[in-house]
């Protein structure tokens, strides 16, 4: 028995394929799972079937409103990396309503509309700070809320800034 049997026991089996891939987008948005299935559909309803998932607290919110520059610089390399190892030509940034890490809807006094105005803006600050790093990809910026996905940098469907 080798070293590495004796100290790694298989667990679970699953066949996953090996093939080095392109992907079809980087998409950075929060872990929050009350929002995955919806992401999950969406991006596949889009087409992009091999994303490179960034999945933090906050999702755009680390670019837009980083509690820290290390939360900022950690995830421009992750994009960064995405673009380097699987040729990604496009980054989708999403946040979300009710969003622990902005205080939820609670923050914006239960206002769904107001809540939606501020994410327009940071998701737009989110898309001008990659675009800046990036400017090979295309950016793309949506809110995500339980009742579907908004488009929010002004593109078809967007949401209207005031
Ligand atoms: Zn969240």
């Amino acid at each position: 028995m080798t070293q590495t049997a004796r100290t790694m026991q298989k667990v679970f089996h699953f066949d996953s394929d090996p093939a080095a891939y392109t992907a079809d987008a980087a998409v950075l948005c929060c872990f929050d799972e009350r929002i995955r299935g919806a992401v999950q559909k969406f991006l596949r309803r889009r087409a992009i079937l091999r994303p490179d998932m960034v999945i933090v607290a906050g999702g755009a919110k680390t670019l837009a409103s980083p509690r820290n520059h290390f939360e900022q610089d950690f995830i421009l390399e992750q994009i960064r990396m995405s673009i380097k190892l699987h040729a990604t030509k496009r980054v989708l940034l999403m946040s979300h309503s009710d969003c622990a890490t902005y205080g939820g809807l609670a923050a914006f006094g239960g206002d769904a509309e107001r809540e939606m105005r501020h994410h327009y803006n940071e998701l737009n600050r989110a898309a001008a700070l990659v675009k800046a790093s990036f400017p090979s990809v295309e950016v793309e910026c949506y809110f995500v809320t339980f009742a579907g996905v908004f488009r929010a940098d002004g593109e078809q469907g967007s949401v209207a800034a005031d």
